[in-house]
């Protein structure tokens, strides 16, 4: 697990001794990361340091999706990776059958509007979710120095899609009805 700790210069050690910056524990993800301050978090299944930190990596692919599809239908890929790993239980999945839809049913991203009510429709509410996490948006951070998020946003997508493994036969179900009713 790595952490986006970019703080821990000693020489900032507080009077109240407290020479380490705080980390959280994210939720949804488990990544755990420094605490931003500021705001709670506007995602519900997420903390505040990791909602923030997935707003940093793909504000460039957000800059550029106005302009290039590609960059459009790679920040629909990410979105969904990183809502299908901060599900609350009981809420509907939509965000697995997005998954589902772009990975196995090659479904382009891009009608990811087109086919929302549906998938609002047909997702299904899981009650338990993955314990752990192959990789997570912390992992991603990491590794952006050396790798870009064209090809960083689609191993997340199909490792966070494996880890749904126990409910895909519920998520396939569904994804496969949502196609049904948009023939
Ligand atoms: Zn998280």
């Amino acid at each position: 697990m790595s952490d986006a700790d970019t703080r821990a210069d000693t020489a900032t050690a507080d009077p109240a001794g407290s020479a380490r910056p705080e980390t959280e524990v994210c939720p949804g993800c488990g990544a755990v990361i420094v605490a931003v301050p500021g705001p709670a978090s506007r995602v519900p299944g997420a903390s505040a340091s990791c909602a923030a930190l997935f707003e940093v990596t793909v504000r460039g692919l957000r800059e550029e999706a106005a302009q290039d599809v590609r960059t459009a239908a790679l920040l629909q890929l990410a979105t969904d990776a990183y809502a299908a790993q901060h599900l609350q239980d009981g809420e509907p999945a939509a965000a697995a059958v997005r998954l589902c839809l772009w990975l196995e049913r090659g479904t382009d991203p891009l009608r990811a509007g087109e086919l929302a009510g549906r998938v609002d429709d047909a997702a299904p509410r899981l009650h338990s979710r993955p314990a752990r996490w192959t990789t997570t948006v912390a992992d991603l951070a990491a590794d952006l120095d050396v790798v870009d998020l064209p090809a960083l946003v689609p191993s997340w997508a199909d490792a966070v899609w494996a880890d749904w493994g126990p409910a895909h036969p519920a998520v396939r179900a569904a994804a496969d009805a949502v196609l049904a009713a948009s023939r």
